[in-house]
């Protein structure tokens, strides 16, 4: 007997299926997947503990915002992502303005996380808070001397200030933030007076510009605290101040990181569960304290190191701004001759 024709559907059968669960993946509802751009070890903490208490397992991979956003968008309908995370608002902004992201309509996010740290439209949440502060050199400069941002631009700095690249996004949802604020025509001439007291060409990373006014070779500059609790602890003899400015008016720059849920993941109700998670009390000191950020969640004190550093007003105005305006300010600070 001879029954050749059946053999060859059932094999092209099979071989469809296998083909599809290769390209598209296994969707495992008790499963998250999660591209980061904050890297394994300030993330596999908080997973680990949301698997052990829920059951819900977290596959991730990190890479740079860039190349997670890239990714995202080749892979369109056919993506394994659940959930991005990445830091800064710009790029949180960036992802939500690509369509790379889904609205979740959650009570628990909206109360534990402060409306100015999350997106209007709710694809975007503010999971820690880094700020954006002054530090300067203990020996050459009295902290009674220091008052804002915008204070910097005063000549009584001329030759004296160091500044990151303006080229990195921290600095861009800075001034963003400052047009939001000021308007256009009066932010330009505060970046311009920054530029006008520059003692050297703007540096390569926040460090480096922490180790310039350490060494002497400026008095002041503007960080990210992270950088300042990290370089401190290396070598706490460093003559590194910090200084909380704008307390008077609009509060110190905050920033954050975050996340969102991907427009097209296969499992957003775990994933919503994760960024809920990420959000509530048991998750946040780990999140923030592993980095040396603040917890966004207002119920929660920072760890003892960062609590240190004192306590600081907050500026609140939405960081969708830091987005919206972000083109704005890359063309104020190319006019401005900030490099
Ligand atoms: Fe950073």
């Amino acid at each position: 007997m001879r029954i050749p024709s059946f053999k060859f559907p059932i094999i092209s059968v099979s071989l469809l299926i296998t083909v599809f669960v290769f390209i598209v993946g296994p969707v495992h509802a008790d499963q998250v997947v999660v591209y980061s751009a904050r890297i394994e070890q300030l993330i596999k903490p908080m997973f680990d503990k949301f698997t052990q208490q829920t059951g819900i397992k977290v596959r991730y991979t990190t890479d740079n915002e860039g190349a997670l956003m890239a990714r995202l968008q080749a892979e369109g309908k056919n993506t394994p992502a659940d959930m991005l995370i990445t830091v800064d608002a710009g790029n949180l902004w960036a992802a939500s303005k690509a369509g790379l992201l889904r609205p979740i309509d959650s009570q628990i996010l909206k109360s534990n996380i402060p409306e100015h740290l999350r997106d209007p439209g709710n694809e975007w949440f503010g999971l820690s808070i880094r700020a954006r502060t002054i530090i300067y050199n203990t020996r050459k400069v009295d902290p009674s001397e220091l008052s804002t941002y915008e204070d910097l631009a005063d000549p009584k700095w001329k030759n004296r200030l160091c500044l990151r690249t303006s080229k990195k996004v921290y600095n861009q949802s800075l001034v963003a933030m400052m047009i939001a604020e000021h308007g256009e025509a009066e932010t330009e001439n505060i970046v311009k007076g920054w530029v006008a007291n520059l003692a050297t060409d703007p540096l390569s990373d926040d460090t480096r510009a922490m180790e310039f006014v350490a060494a002497g070779r400026c008095d002041l500059t503007i960080v990210n605290t992270y950088y300042y609790g990290r370089l401190i602890q290396k070598d706490p003899n460093l003559p590194l101040g910090i200084f909380w400015p704008n307390q008077k008016t609009s509060g110190v720059h905050v920033n954050i990181s975050g996340a969102g849920l991907t427009r097209y993941g296969k499992n957003p109700q775990a994933a919503e569960k994760l960024l809920e998670f990420l959000s509530s009390i048991s998750a946040q000191n780990l999140f923030a304290d592993v980095n040396m950020e603040y917890p966004v969640n207002p119920n929660l004190q920072p760890d003892p190191v960062v609590a240190s550093w004192g306590k600081f007003k907050q500026n609140r105005i939405n960081l969708v701004k830091a987005g919206e305006l972000q083109a704005a300010a890359v063309k104020l600070m190319d006019r401005a001759g900030y490099r």
